[in-house]
């Protein structure tokens, strides 16, 4: 069967080199599925549980955000941070999504009461929290 090699590199260290069958991941154009032989491209990512298939088995893997860039042999997704299942704690994810969320909704709720809010980062570690969750199949509420 064709492969692809992914890496998904981050900061600290390169998370992820191995070769996959097909990557399913949410760029910022929208939900790409990634095969051998992809046409070259460029995307942003948002923050989310990205779907690794090889050796006919899918894996998750959280990724906060970043690009990544496709050509035929090679996926690359460079990224603020990422985390296979087993690295998430998930006491800590679900501790920051419910401060992210009540901040989100106390800035919905009253924007001009809660100037101090920074609603765009509140925002994205929501979602980073939440591609986390997901990544670890922990339910959220
Ligand atoms: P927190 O508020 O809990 O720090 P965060 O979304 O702000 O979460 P990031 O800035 O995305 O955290 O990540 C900072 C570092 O901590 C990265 O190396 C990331 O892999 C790691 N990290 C964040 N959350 C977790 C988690 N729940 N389990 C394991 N590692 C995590």
């Amino acid at each position: 069967m064709s492969t692809i090699k992914l890496q998904v590199v981050s900061p600290e260290k390169m998370v992820c080199d191995k070769d996959i069958s097909m990557l399913i991941v949410r760029s910022t154009g929208g939900e790409l599925g990634i095969l051998p032989k992809h046409a070259p491209l460029v995307t942003g990512l948002i923050p989310h549980a990205m779907r690794i298939k090889s050796d006919g088995q899918e894996a998750l893997m959280a990724v906060a955000g970043g690009f990544m860039e496709v050509t035929p042999e090679l996926i690359t997704v460079l990224t603020p941070a990422a985390e296979e299942p087993e690295q998430i704690d998930v006491n800590r994810a679900q501790a920051a999504y419910a401060r992210a969320k009540q901040r989100v909704e106390a800035f919905k709720a009253a924007p001009a009461q809660h100037s101090e809010i920074d609603i765009d980062r509140a925002e994205a570690a929501l979602a980073r929290a939440k591609a986390r969750l997901i990544a670890t199949n922990t339910a959220i509420n």
